[in-house]
């Protein structure tokens, strides 16, 4: 997708704070943190959000939070996280490409939906 903000991430033509990569998924740092450790975990391969994931992107689904869990821990979620996917309009979703938020740090986070 040529006009995918998280596909230019993956293509290196937009800089990014990467955690952790392999040839299926990228985890970088939000620009925007909400929290003292808030990653992103994507496919690399474009898909726009989780309605539009088929039997395919099982593996790499799986993979996103098994993985992205463990670099959040690294990263400092050493005793627990939020793991987060905004899907569409009602979801709030704002960037259309498929992303895991990860998000802790130290203290308690606030309460939400
Ligand atoms: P969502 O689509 O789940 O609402 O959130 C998209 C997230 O992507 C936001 O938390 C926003 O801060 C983050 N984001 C948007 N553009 C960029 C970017 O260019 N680089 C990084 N690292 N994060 C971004
Ligand atoms: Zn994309």
């Amino acid at each position: 997708m040529t006009d995918c903000i998280f596909c230019k991430i993956v293509a290196g033509e937009i800089p990014s704070k990467k955690a952790y990569e392999d040839e299926d998924i990228l985890v970088f740092h939000d620009i925007n943190a909400q929290a003292p450790v808030h990653l992103l975990a994507i496919p690399k391969q474009h898909v726009a959000s989780l309605a539009e994931a088929t039997p395919e992107h099982n593996a790499v689904m799986g993979k996103l939070l098994q993985v992205g869990a463990r670099v959040a821990i690294e990263q400092g979620c050493t005793d627990g996280f939020r793991t987060l996917i905004n899907t569409g309009r009602v979801g709030r979703q704002e960037v259309y490409h498929l992303h895991v938020h990860f998000v802790g740090g130290p203290d308690v986070l606030p309460p939400m939906l």
